[in-house]
């Protein structure tokens, strides 16, 4: 009997009534990044299906260099595998969402992060980087940074929100764009 004995017998469960979803396109045509937070689970709050829609979590919902890399490869192998299939040749939309009440926000304290640093052995500009005192902020700054991005494919839009703990409500902070064309 482990920590996992239950959730185990909750999966069994699942696959008695379980149905395969075939690999094609997210059904939604968006990708979400958001926090790991244990209360903030996009599947739940969006209401997504299996299909419906890939999603990227770390520390903070943030826009590292690690979510960007693995944005550029769902674009290269969504356009690769169901390019032809494109109805306006847009491949999705990404949806950053930040989230009140964060964990990292503890961070946007210099003492706490010093303290932090010493503890994990990470540097205070990589504590620095997680931060989400101010969602509103951040999911904003996180966009711009993505659409920043050179490997940022041009048919995919950027979105960022906010999701309140408080009440379960999500607010789009910055409006759905894509990158600018290079000429
Ligand atoms: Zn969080």
């Amino acid at each position: 009997m482990t920590r996992m004995t239950p959730l185990l017998e909750r999966n069994e469960q699942f696959a008695r009534t379980y149905t395969p979803v075939a690999l094609g396109l997210p059904a939604r045509q968006v990708i979400v990044v958001t926090c790991l937070d244990h209360r903030v689970d996009p599947a739940i709050f969006l209401g997504l299906q299996l299909g419906d829609a890939p999603v990227i979590r770390n520390a903070g919902g943030r826009v590292t260099q690690a979510v960007i890399d693995d944005l550029a490869y769902l674009a290269f192998l969504a356009e690769q595998l169901f390019g032809g299939q494109l109805q306006d040749d847009r491949l999705f939309e990404v949806a950053v969402i930040h989230h009140t009440q964060c964990g990292t926000g503890f961070l946007a304290d210099p003492g706490f992060r010093r303290q932090a640093a010493q503890a994990t052995g990470l540097s205070e500009a990589t504590l620095e980087a997680e931060t989400v005192a101010d969602p509103h902020a951040t999911v904003q700054a996180d966009v711009e940074r993505l659409l920043a991005s050179p490997l940022l494919s041009p048919k995919v839009s950027v979105s960022g929100h906010v999701y309140d703990i408080a009440t379960g409500r999500v607010t789009t902070a910055v409006a759905a764009r894509s990158p600018r064309k290079e000429h």
